[in-house]
């Protein structure tokens, strides 16, 4: 109790310190200690953080796990072609690249967001892993720890995204629009050219409808600091569209199985 008030008075000197240098604002975005970092919300970052909430906590995470088992193994197993095996084997490390950079940048920065889009990459990379199973395929994070990666493009950008991250609020958030700008560039990609099995294009249709959600929800942040994100690997056009257009609400792998089910009787032979 006492140590909260101290908090609260120390808090109340900084904002009036703040407030008489006339940047009300700056503290949320110049601040290296973490305990400065002001939790003041718009209401986008609200509404998103409640959304996120709903879908991903604790509760909500193991039911869409469940889901997507029981989704991805009802879908029909069909033979994977070379791309689609690499494509699998890197979504896999790239999903919990996004969930280890978010818990290492949430351990630094008390912003909820962080937490809540890890746990939907941790979710992202349970599909992949589900899949890797279900194929008999090697699983390149077999005993993953978090921040080491099998593939060296991956740890690179890991260790340099948790870098630049690690200097202020405003870089964290901007690594995460950098992630999910990066995710979605190569989800398309995947879609596009890689696949035509209908379980692995059912995942990855889904994480490209998380990581819309995700840029959303990050650009708020970022908006909320006055910080504009121009993206560096979709078009202009594209996170245009995104970050205009309202959150997806869906029940993802939930929806799956019903129709799932009944046309892969006949072809899960396996
Ligand atoms: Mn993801
Ligand atoms: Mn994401």
């Amino acid at each position: 109790m006492k140590k909260s008030l101290v908090f609260m008075v120390i808090t109340a000197m900084i904002t009036m310190m703040v407030a008489v240098t006339g940047c009300s604002k700056t503290e949320t975005e110049t601040a290296t200690d973490a305990t400065v970092v002001v939790l003041d919300k718009s209401a986008s970052i609200t509404a998103f953080d409640t959304a996120l909430e709903s879908e991903v906590g604790v509760e909500g995470l193991e039911t869409l796990m469940q889901c997507a088992y029981d989704c991805l193994n009802a879908l029909p197993a069909e033979e994977l072609s070379a791309a689609e095996i690499e494509t699998l084997t890197y979504v896999r490390e790239e999903e919990y690249l996004a969930h280890d950079v978010y818990q290492a940048l949430y351990a630094l920065y008390p912003v909820p967001v962080f937490n809540f889009i890890s746990n939907s990459e941790s979710l992202h990379a349970y599909a992949m892993k589900v899949l890797l199973d279900k194929y008999n395929l090697p699983d390149p994070a077999a005993d993953h720890q978090p921040g080491v990666f099998t593939n060296t493009q991956i740890q690179q950008l890991y260790t340099d995204l948790v870098a630049f991250g690690s200097q202020s609020i405003g870089n964290a958030l901007t690594v995460g629009a950098t992630i999910e700008d990066v995710d979605i560039a190569d989800l398309i990609d995947h879609l596009e050219n890689d696949i035509d099995n209908q379980d692995l294009g059912y995942a990855i249709e889904l994480l490209y409808k998380g990581s819309r959600n995700h840029m959303r929800a990050f650009n708020a942040h970022l908006v909320f600091r006055n910080i504009t994100y121009t993206p560096q690997y979709i078009s202009q056009e594209l996170f245009d569209q995104i970050t205009g257009s309202a959150w997806e609400i869906g029940q993802g792998f939930c929806a799956c199985q019903c129709s799932a089910t009944t046309s892969a009787a006949a072809t899960f032979t396996e």
